[in-house]
């Protein structure tokens, strides 16, 4: 935190305290140059983001709902679960990004299958199915073939 008084970067947290509901932190802090005290209260954003689905609806972004999509297609696939973490991250960077607060269903997919196509194909092709929903097995397969003709 930037000293109110002198401007320094660097202080220390002298006190921190919880609000009763949980939902404020205060701060005392000393400034490392001028020793001057100063209060901050930090709070978390707390405002809702939003899917919007194929119909029109929306419903509240649930990071674990990604989640669980992404721990289906990934079912005996080594990849390690930091790194799930990392793909549910980049679609939060940029629902968080987004003016509107919300993104639509499929820009969610895109987001994830992106990701995905960098980290396992296999897992990749399972989610795109999902997601992109697949006209017929025809549009299916030539999916799995430009995969396989990229390597
Ligand atoms: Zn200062």
């Amino acid at each position: 935190m930037q000293c109110p008084y002198c401007g320094y970067l660097n202080d220390h947290v002298v006190d921190s305290r919880e609000s009763k509901d949980h939902q404020v932190v205060r701060r005392r802090r000393e400034c490392l140059s001028c020793h001057h005290r100063f209060t901050t209260y930090e709070s978390l954003e707390n405002i809702p983001y939003f899917v919007v689905k194929r119909n029109g609806e929306r419903e509240l972004f649930d990071r674990n709902k990604v989640m669980s999509g992404l721990m289906k297609a990934m079912h005996k696939r080594r990849v390690a679960a930091g790194e799930l973490d990392r793909v549910v991250d980049e679609v939060e960077r940029v629902l968080h990004a987004q003016e509107g607060r919300e993104l639509s269903t499929e820009a969610i997919g895109q987001i994830v299958m992106d990701q995905l196509k960098d980290l396992d194909k296999v897992a990749y092709v399972r989610f795109a199915s999902v997601y992109r929903h697949f006209e017929d097995i025809d549009e299916f397969m030539d999916e799995l073939k430009t995969l396989l003709h990229q390597r």
